[in-house]
């Protein structure tokens, strides 16, 4: 077992519930650190070569490596069956849910596994394997958990690092059949579990549809922008909202879109798809006269659409900007992120100053559901922020 000494320093962090490790981390042994092994379990010693966790090295889009336990614990069937089995234990109250059958399982760093989240879809499972170490540890992570939750009937796997041959692929059990349709507070939503990275679903997202349906959108003339299967139409219009208006880049959304309305036997003549950029939509609506009651901005952190480069960090006052010139008095902007780099601060700091000429109330906002668990040590790892302001004039 390769042994690696740290400083005073992370040790301390360590023992207060660090557990997602940087380079930076390691400046004591800066030198060494490319001659360390990637993709292996370590063990973490203090400068007196005291014990102080067990963590394993896999560079991933954040951080090389991970501390999973604070005992000398090997990388084991036992060990992953006990965290699988507290994960459960956890969410016990969303297997009783009647209205609800697709939710995080397990996430990552919140549950004491930094790397690795698994996402119920109904009778099946998603993996997300976010480093190469989790990825080849594949069959001993599966088999814990089938162990731990035999009714599962199969499998599919995310290969979210670089590197990886396949972005997704089945793994165990059965396939689905050609669709996969959830239940979400009692909406349908039709998923793909093996056609790349996306399923069609955004579950982080569950309690903001929920409050979409039972409060914001009734009587409402909605958009929604960055709408991809337009998750947040559908549970805008079983809410009672008047109309939809969905905009994405992707040509592709529009079919994923109806089928999502089809699905709920929502008559489409109040609900509209525009394959269009958002800013170009900002032009041609107000070209138009069109104007809306609420408006959902949910960007990607990060997209290039020909040469315009779009980042969260850069260009979201432009997004609200434009919301604003289309929103009806008292209209609600729902403004959403879920760059883990963009501190919740920052970001509303930022939705503050685009609104200074405005009267305005930031109603409520929503960070990531209890499923998909935070550690309260990292608090980056809560990435979601979505906050939902009123605005008067
Ligand atoms: N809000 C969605 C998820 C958005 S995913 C939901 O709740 O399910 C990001 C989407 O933004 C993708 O579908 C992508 O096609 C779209 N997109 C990226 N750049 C865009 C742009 N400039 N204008 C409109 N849509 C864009």
């Amino acid at each position: 077992m390769t042994k690696i000494r740290i400083t005073e320093k992370l040790k301390k962090q360590i023992i207060a519930g660090k557990q997602l490790l940087l380079t930076q981390d390691f400046s004591n042994i800066a030198k060494q650190l490319d001659t360390l092994p990637d993709n292996q379990v370590v063990e973490l010693l203090d400068t007196k070569d005291t014990f102080v966790a067990s963590a394993y090295l896999s560079a991933q889009n954040k951080g090389i490596g991970w501390v999973y336990s604070n005992k000398k614990d090997s990388f084991s069937y036992q060990l992953l069956v006990e965290r699988f089995e507290r994960a459960k234990e956890l969410r016990a109250h969303y297997f009783k849910q009647s209205l609800t059958n697709a939710f995080c399982l397990f996430n990552d760093e919140g549950d004491c596994l930094g790397g690795l989240r698994v996402e119920l879809y109904h009778e099946f499972v998603i993996f997300s394997w976010y480093n190469a170490f989790i990825a080849q540890q594949q069959d001993l992570i599966v088999a814990a958990f089938q162990a731990v939750f035999p009714e599962i009937k199969g499998g599919y796997a995310k290969n979210r690092f670089k590197g990886a041959n396949l972005e997704s692929e089945h793994i165990f059990g059965e396939m689905h059949p050609n669709v996969n349709i959830i239940l979400e507070n009692g909406i349908q939503y039709a998923t793909h579990l093996n056609d790349g990275l996306m399923t069609g679903i955004f579950l982080d997202q569950r309690e903001v549809r929920g409050r979409l349906l039972e409060h914001y959108a009734r009587d409402r003339r909605v958009l929604n922008l960055f709408s991809y299967t337009a998750a947040f139409s559908v549970a805008a219009a079983m809410g009672g909202a008047l109309e939809t208006t969905s905009v994405d880049l992707a040509k592709r959304s529009v079919e994923l879109s109806r089928a999502h309305f089809e699905l709920n036997q929502i008559d489409l003549s109040h609900h509209r798809f525009v394959v269009m950029d958002t800013f170009e939509y900002y032009k041609y609506a107000s070209r138009k006269g069109l104007k809306y009651d609420l408006i959902i901005i949910d960007p990607p952190s990060f997209a290039r659409n020909k040469r315009k480069v779009f980042s969260v960090q850069k260009n979201y006052r432009d997004l609200i900007e434009g919301a604003l010139s289309l929103l009806n008095p008292n209209g609600v902007i729902i403004a959403s992120t879920n760059a883990q780099n963009y501190p919740i601060a920052d970001f509303k700091k930022m939705l503050k100053n685009s609104l200074v000429n405005h009267q305005y109330e930031f109603k409520e906002v929503f960070r990531l559901p209890s499923d998909y668990r935070s550690n309260p040590k990292q608090i980056d790892s809560n990435y979601l922020k979505v906050f939902v302001i009123e605005v008067k004039k």
